[in-house]
């Protein structure tokens, strides 16, 4: 069985020492589902501290990095030094660094492959925007996102990568996609990855659904085969991550 999967994508919030500790407190202090892989991506000023200070059963993750190992990068982290300083995940491929910040699929893929070969985990984040929703071409493009990845790595790299269907027109909207839109969707990337890496990757591999997602609609969302988990972004500020948490209970 896959273990159920719970990031907290805290972006770049919060905007104060104060509701990072206030954050801190409630988790350390919450009753955790024991049986749900637990990790927050706080900015990468927070990385270290917030490692020192969250209890251990949480893992830490950036939000970003450089597929280089070091050099004239203004403003970049490599994977190397994400790696050197213990920290275990890294996300890649947020629709906020695909559009903001112009990374393409391949720039995406290059980092996932530095990010493996610095020993790095990777939620590694795919979706499709509304218009391409309306036009029928959701699993075309979420395919076209991973095929840049699939081609790149080895089929035991798999291990290492949590996938998170995230849909752009549900993030940050209050728009969350329908148990049974994610279902369908999260489907159709576990048969892409039989077709195109193998039946045992498919099976193995955590396919998460990031968007929108609250306390009040991540039961029901995680009671379908294809959910694994979630990531986070809004709730994951608030108290309600650890009933997201829970989700499964
Ligand atoms: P929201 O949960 O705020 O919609 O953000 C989702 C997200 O982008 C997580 O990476």
């Amino acid at each position: 069985a896959r273990t159920f999967f719970v990031g907290g994508n805290f972006k770049m919030n919060p905007g104060s020492r104060e509701q990072k500790q206030a954050l801190v407190k409630l988790l350390n202090e919450a009753q955790l589902d024991p049986n749900t892989e637990v990790v927050i991506a706080p900015p990468s000023l927070y990385l270290l501290p917030l490692k020192e200070t969250i209890r251990k059963e949480i893992q830490v993750s950036a939000q970003n990095c450089y597929f280089k190992e070091s050099g004239a990068f203004t403003g970049e982290i490599s994977p190397t030094q994400l790696a050197d300083a213990g920290i275990p995940y890294v996300i890649l491929g947020h629709s906020e660094r695909r559009t903001l910040f112009h990374e393409t699929s391949a720039v995406v893929a290059q980092k996932t492959v530095a990010a493996l070969a610095a020993g790095l985990r990777v939620v590694l984040c795919v979706g499709e925007t509304l218009k391409e929703r309306e036009t029928g071409e959701t699993d075309k493009v979420v395919q076209e996102q991973l095929e840049a990845v699939v081609k790149q790595i080895k089929e035991s790299d798999w291990s290492k990568i949590v996938i998170a269907y995230e849909p752009v027109w549900a993030i940050g909207t209050g728009k969350v996609a329908t148990s049974a839109q994610a279902q369908e969707t999260q489907a159709a990337v576990r048969a892409y990855l039989t077709k195109a890496v193998s039946q045992g990757v498919a099976d193995a591999t955590r396919i998460i659904y990031g968007g929108s997602v609250t306390a009040a609609n991540c039961k029901e969302l995680a009671t379908q085969p294809d959910v694994d988990g979630f990531l986070v972004g809004g709730a994951s500020l608030k108290p309600e991550f650890v009933d997201i948490v829970n989700a499964k209970n």
